[in-house]
Order: C-alpha cells, then sequence, then structure tokens
C-alpha cells in the first residue's frame, strides 16, 4: 500500500484509466485506421470526473482505445480511477489485477461497476450511480481520511450543477468526433433497456447556458467537425428543446460559422413532430440513431415499445429522412414472439429502409432490466450480459432454437453487409436524401487521406470495387454535395462487412 502520508497530503496524482472496447460493430476499429484516428469518442464520464477533482491534484487520463497503459502509469498514481461500461469488463478487470499488483488503490465506478458491484469487491472503493451524487462524497470522505468502500444513491443527479468536462487533458486528435451530453433518461420503458434502470424514465436536462458553454469549449480547444450528443433520447423533453435548446445551438452555430455536425440519439416518434425535425436540423443535426428494434409487432408488444407501433415504420424513417436527417438504426432478433420468417423480413425491411448504418444485435437482458427479471422467473437466464449484442451470445435460453437464431442472425448480417446490398442501399438512401442546411466542409487532411486510401482498398484491392466506383462517380456527378458521405459510407460498409465476417 502507498505512504498513507502522501495520500494525507494537499495534492495527489489521480490516474483515470478507460479500459479497452472490444472489436464491436460501435468500436469502428476497421474504419477508423482510414482517417488516422485511435478511437471514436472520448470518454466523457472520466473528463466529467476529472472536472470534479480538486484543482490542485495531478491529474491524468489514459484512454486505452487511443494509448497503452503502462506500469509506470498506474506507480506514479496515488489512486487509479477506472469508468467502464458492461463491454469492457474484460479489459477493466486486467486494469484491477494489474493496480492489485503494482500496490495502487483503485477507485471505480460508471454503469459496469453500478450494475455488477457484487463481482467488484476486491475494488479498493466503488462510487455508484451518478457521479455527481456520490463522488462528492468519497471526496469529502477522503479528505477526512476515511473514505468508504462503497458510495451508492438511489436519487437521480440534478445535471443542471454537472461540472464542464475536462476536454482539455485529452488529445483530441486522436478521436473521429467529440461528444456531449445535453440530457439522461428516457420517458419510454423499453423492456431490455438498461438506460431506465440507470437515469430513470424523467428525463433530466442541462440547462441551455450549459450546452452552450460546452460548445463553446470544444470550439476553444480546436475542434472541428462532429460532435454527438450522446443522450439516451435527446428529445426526452421536446418542449425544452423547441423553446430554449435548439434556438441557442442554433444561434451559436451561427456565429460560429458551424464548426460542428451534429448528431445524436433518438426515439421513433421524431417522426411525428416535424418542427422539431425541423428545428434539429436548423441547429445542425445531421444524424440520429433510432432504436426500430424489429418489424414485427408482436415482437414490439413482447418488448413493451409502444412507441414503435401503430405505424409504419418504414414511412416513418422516410420522413425522418425527408427532413435531411440522415436514420442509423438499431435492430434486434430473438424475441419470443420472432417467427422463423423474422430473418428475411428484417433484412428486407432494411434494405427498404435505406438505413445504411444498421447495428442488427441479438437479444440479451442487462442486468435490472424487466427483460432479466421475467426471464429470471421462467428460469431462463443464463449468464451476465457482456454488453456486447453482436457478439453471437445470448444470456438466456431463447425460445426459438438456438442454432435456428444464430444461423438466422448470421445470414441478416451476410445479407445487408455484403457489397452488393449494402451500396445498393447507400445508392437508395443517397437518391433521395436532400440535405436542407448547406454543409460548411473544414479541410481535414486526414479526410483527405482516407480517401485515398479508400480508393486503394476498396477501389483497387476490394471485393465491392465495381459497387464502389459506381457510387463514387455516381455521387461525385449527381450528389457532389453528398460525395464526403458516400465515401463515409464506404468506409463504414468495410467496418461493417469485417464485422459480421469476424463472427463467421
Ligand atoms: S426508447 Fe431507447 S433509451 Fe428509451 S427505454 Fe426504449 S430502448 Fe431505452
Amino acid at each position: 500500500m502507498k505512504s498513507i502520508q502522501h495520500l494525507e497530503g494537499k495534492w495527489m496524482n489521480i490516474l483515470l484509466v478507460y479500459p479497452m472496447y472490444p472489436d464491436t460493430f460501435w468500436s469502428f476499429k476497421h474504419a477508423l485506421k482510414f482517417v488516422s484516428k485511435k478511437a471514436s469518442f472520448p470518454p466523457l464520464g472520466l473528463l466529467t470526473v476529472a472536472a470534479m477533482l480538486p484543482e490542485d491534484w495531478n491529474k491524468k487520463l489514459i484512454d486505452m482505445n487511443a494509448n497503452s497503459l503502462e506500469d509506470k502509469d498506474i506507480l506514479w498514481a496515488d489512486y487509479v480511477f477506472i469508468s467502464a461500461m458492461s463491454v469492457q469488463s474484460k479489459s477493466a478487470n486486467e486494469v484491477i489485477t494489474r493496480c492489485k499488483k503494482l500496490n495502487t488503490m483503485i477507485v471505480a465506478g460508471g454503469p459496469l461497476f453500478t450494475s455488477s458491484y457484487e463481482n467488484y469487491e476486491d475494488v479498493d472503493h466503488l462510487v455508484l450511480n451518478e457521479a455527481e451524487i456520490t463522488f462528492p462524497q468519497f471526496l469529502s470522505d477522503l479528505e477526512k481520511g476515511i473514505p468508504k468502500h462503497k458510495y451508492t444513491s438511489n436519487e437521480w443527479a440534478d445535471i443542471t450543477t454537472t461540472p464542464l468536462p475536462r476536454w482539455d487533458i485529452v488529445p483530441i486528435k486522436n478521436y473521429t468526433s467529440m461528444n456531449l451530453q445535453y440530457s439522461r433518461g428516457c420517458p419510454f420503458d423499453c423492456d431490455f433497456c438498461d438506460i431506465t434502470v440507470l437515469y430513470g424514465r424523467k428525463p433530466r436536462t442541462k440547462t441551455k447556458e450549459q450546452v452552450i458553454d460546452e460548445l463553446d469549449t470544444l470550439f476553444f480547444t480546436g475542434w472541428r467537425g462532429p460532435v454527438f450528443f450522446v443522450d439516451d433520447n435527446f428529445i426526452g423533453n421536446k418542449a425544452k428543446l423547441k423553446r430554449e435548446i435548439l434556438p441557442a445551438i442554433t444561434e451559436w452555430m451561427e456565429k460560429r460559422k458551424n464548426p460542428f455536425y451534429l448528431n445524436t440519439e433518438v426515439s421513433i416518434n421524431l417522426a411525428d413532430d416535424e418542427q422539431l425535425m425541423q428545428l434539429m436540423v436548423k441547429a445542425g443535426f445531421e444524424a440520429v440513431f433510432v432504436g426500430i428494434e424489429t418489424p414485427n409487432d408482436e415482437s414490439l408488444i413482447e418488448c413493451n415499445k409502444p412507441q414503435n407501433r401503430n405505424r409504419d415504420l418504414i414511412s416513418s424513417i422516410k420522413k425522418i429522412q425527408h427532413f435531411g436527417l440522415e436514420v442509423q438504426g438499431g435492430f434486434i432478433v430473438g424475441f419470443d414472439n420472432d417467427p422463423p420468417s423474422i430473418f428475411e423480413k428484417l433484412a428486407n425491411f432494411i434494405q427498404e429502409s435505406g438505413i445504411v448504418t444498421a447495428m442488427v444485435g441479438l437479444l440479451n437482458a442487462p442486468k435490472g432490466t424487466k427483460l432479466q427479471k421475467r426471464l429470471e422467473d421462467e428460469g431462463r437466464m443464463l449468464k451476465d450480459f457482456t454488453g456486447n449484442n453482436t457478439d453471437f451470445s445470448i444470456n438466456f435460453i431463447p425460445k426459438m432454437d438456438s442454432k435456428e437464431l444464430l444461423d438466422g442472425y448470421q445470414k441478416i448480417l451476410n445479407k445487408i453487409y455484403s457489397p452488393k446490398y449494402f451500396y445498393e442501399r447507400v445508392m437508395r438512401f443517397m437518391k433521395t436524401f436532400e440535405p436542407k442546411k448547406k454543409k460548411v466542409f473544414h479541410l481535414n487532411p486526414n479526410y483527405i487521406l482516407a480517401l485515398f486510401r479508400s480508393i486503394f482498398k476498396l477501389g483497387v484491392i476490394g471485393e465491392e470495387r465495381i459497387y464502389y466506383w459506381k457510387l463514387f462517380f455516381w455521387s461525385l456527378f449527381r450528389k457532389p454535395q453528398l460525395f464526403s458521405l458516400a465515401i463515409l459510407f464506404t468506409i463504414y460498409g468495410f467496418h461493417f462487412k469485417k464485422i459480421s465476417g469476424g463472427l463467421n
């Protein structure tokens, strides 16, 4: 154990560690190489925790997705702070083992530790639930020399008091996108989703001033390009968005000459609100990720997703696209009510929707969800969810024969990410997509490099080369304003193909 005298001093060395992601759909690992970037987003939670630490403490952040963690870093630290999601558990466990070996104390928080704290008894301090509530309690006890093993809370934090994340402690050049959070929680109650377990059903929002401060801070770090609002459901409180937030972002974006390309996550009922879509586009939003899940109505009833029912899902998707927002979609197979025809039906649905970025996963039951409780009662739970629903594992006994389910799942992936179908979908989308706002391009040498890499890797040696060149010239001459998006899609397609191929 490190010298207690040192810990009682005025300052400390704090090492913030973000464990490594496995190679998943969301890691975009195979796409990152094209743009010479190391990871998609910086670890926003740790950047926020860093802002809660005393000013005079030394802080160092290592995102293991971008840099390696050396023993000397662990030895430098009085405390190693780890934040992780379930999908990072393997790497988080390795970090904990290394810290133990080197006698450095560990503080852990974030969704992984909050939902599975009983697996982490050997961690020195578990600071669980929302850091705005539990972290100051830990710090106060630490300063008094009486830190407890575990800090929890049943309350939701008031995020209007959340400090500005410390983007200055991370090399932003390592990332393809920056991220910020405006709201937490979601008003819906899908039974497989742990968002409502972790953050509640009442959307909590930051103030307009906080959002503008965060945009300003990102702007002054020198960032230009994509910014992802990481909200669980950005449109959870539509009235405030329309009244205050989107007009403020629009004004800010215009004043700063549109430095960012915005994207976020929303529920499908965005399609029902034309004013909201118009305001989002005006503010600079270009894409939204929507949990569409399944075209099978019985499965939507099963998972308690009424917002996706009683509507023509394809029409809703097309409507959002028509208003100038690219729709990225999340889909799930493995519901009890999925018929054997679901695989073909879903692949055809995705094709028809023109959703290029289509993430299809297997149903899994995260801890604490209604789904997990039901399966537990039915004696069908097998193990904890890994956090990765695209890795061909299911943590419960499905109704459908497992082999039939896994084979059917593989068939969907093989089809939708195959060059023929993938490029056909890109064309289908781009033919009708008309951005409503003129995009300001920020010259970035990495993007030019990515273009040449895509030409070589996909247009010269790739099996997709015929489709690649067809799309290349078609978009260059017919839709030049979408040319960069077309190239981005080709790179995404490469990643998706690799991911699905890797699962064979
Ligand atoms: S709409 Fe999305 S975030 Fe909200 S409960 Fe359903 S799956 Fe979770």
